[in-house]
């Protein structure tokens, strides 16, 4: 096996930075296929701790590439502070990183769709990041979106700019309190960007297709979380891009055979931002210290998480959405303490036992939580490297995770560095040269 998926397999924030760091330095590409600035993975080690937006988790690791792909989206601004932060750090980004010339733009227009929407739709709202993500995605369904390469052809972004406004563009941002830029702004603004990002833009359509060609490794990272894939989450409560591994082809120009394995990670219990259904939320006591303890809070709005348990029904449904291989369960440390462990097994909608998660969101919002209850345990587990150092309670709810969500785990991660990870004897990772801790 040479190519690996790391995908999220619940609502986002899963750890997958943790893990796609980790496992960085054994490929030679880690590719982005979905998603702007609204994903926001963590990365700690040497004690420092690094937030990433844009930039794929490779970038921390010299002779990989890390590259920005076709089905993204781009904030110029953001991404080029992200860029200075970490070139101040002494990483060298103009080596490491090449961004799409196919990629979106997110507009500053887009920003102001983006605030105006979620504002006026108040209780309603879906809780967006409000990073332009639905509207520059909107844009390129609709035709008259910015790509990279456009930024560099004045005649190309006037337009795409001229088509925007002809659709009504100015007015909608109006009717929202927001202004359109002037042409000559737009064009001013777009020969700065490229004049920094320039230099980082390829064809990474290519630049993928000859490591394919070469047998070189390719790790590809997914944002967000399958549950909040745009066909197959909880619509409306979900982002604009398709998170699961079916968007990793469509997303990167690969074929959907080069995605030879495929890993999820999972969070040992279960988080959510912003609105939408959350059948296994727990808001009292248990829900608070998962928030406290975990330190639940959104890397990119700093919104506190909702929390509750680990739910095997939608775990299930994404393993089988992404054909996951293996999960990675991170922050199993978190539920040290707890005198009981709740996983979700079924719901009951309208009386009736439900064992997948049904297609309306109103339905999954009404679903009572058939759980099954464990022992906790109070041993701290950061310092444990091997399973069977584990408290007997802990091996048992390991046990039933990987019983209820039908795949077997490949990583237990017990803390936030590099360091802090039990890897099992037969893990999948092994194919891809990652040695058990035993
Ligand atoms: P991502 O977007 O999926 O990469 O997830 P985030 O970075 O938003 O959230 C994961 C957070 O949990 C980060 O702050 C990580 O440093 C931290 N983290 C990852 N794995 C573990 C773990 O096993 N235990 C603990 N306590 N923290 C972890």
């Amino acid at each position: 096996m040479t190519h690996l998926a790391v995908i999220g397999a619940q609502w986002g924030d899963e750890g997958k930075g943790k893990v796609v760091d980790l496992l960085s330095p054994r490929f030679s590409v880690v590719a982005r296929y979905q998603g702007g600035p609204n994903a926001g993975h963590t990365v700690v080690f040497g004690g420092k701790t690094h937030a990433l937006h844009h930039i794929p988790s490779g970038i921390f690791h010299p002779g990989v590439t890390s590259v920005i792909g076709p089905g993204t989206l781009i904030d110029p601004e953001r991404l080029l502070a992200e860029i200075e932060g970490l070139a101040a750090q002494g990483i060298e980004v103009d080596q490491r990183l090449r961004i799409s010339l196919r990629s979106h733009v997110i507009m500053p227009w887009h920003l102001g769709l983006d605030g105006g929407y979620e504002a006026r739709l108040e209780e309603q709202a879906i809780g967006t990041t409000r990073r332009g993500i639905g509207p520059a995605y909107s844009a390129k369904m609709e035709r008259f979106g910015v790509r990279v390469a456009d930024l560099a052809r004045p005649e190309e972004l006037a337009a795409r700019y001229r088509a925007a406004r002809s659709m009504g563009l100015a007015e909608r941002l109006e009717a929202l309190g927001e202004t359109m830029p002037t042409e000559q702004a737009i064009q001013a603004t777009a020969r700065q960007w490229w004049q920094r990002l320039g230099p980082l833009c390829c064809d990474t359509t290519d630049l993928l297709h000859a490591a394919l060609r070469d047998g070189r490794a390719i790790l590809f990272e997914g944002a967000q979380g399958t549950l909040l894939d745009v066909d197959h989450g909880s619509y409306p409560f979900v982002t604009s891009s398709s998170t699961g591994a079916g968007g990793i082809p469509a997303g990167l120009g690969v074929p959907p055979r080069a995605v030879e394995q495929v890993v999820g990670v999972a969070k040992a219990y279960l988080t959510r931002v912003g609105a939408g259904p959350f059948p296994s939320e727990d808001d009292g006591s248990a829900g608070q210290r998962l928030r406290q303890v975990g330190k639940e809070f959104g890397t990119t709005t700093g919104r506190p998480r909702r929390c509750g348990w680990f739910d095997a029904v939608a775990a299930r449904y994404a393993v089988r959405l992404s054909g996951i291989d293996a999960l990675a369960l991170t922050k199993f440390d978190v539920l040290s303490g707890l005198p009981e462990v709740r996983i979700a097994v079924a719901y009951e909608i309208d009386g009736e036992r439900c064992e997948t998660l049904p297609a309306v969101a109103s339905d999954l919002e009404r679903a009572e939580v058939v759980y099954e209850d464990l022992e906790g345990w109070s041993e701290p587990l950061e310092h444990v490297r091997c399973l069977a150092d584990l408290p007997r309670a802990a091996r048992v709810y390991l046990d039933r995770i990987e019983e209820l969500a039908e795949c077997p785990l490949a990583l237990v991660s017990v803390g936030p560095d590099r360091t802090q990870t039990i890897v099992p004897g037969g893990s999948l990772l092994e194919d891809f040269g990652v040695e058990a801790t035993r």
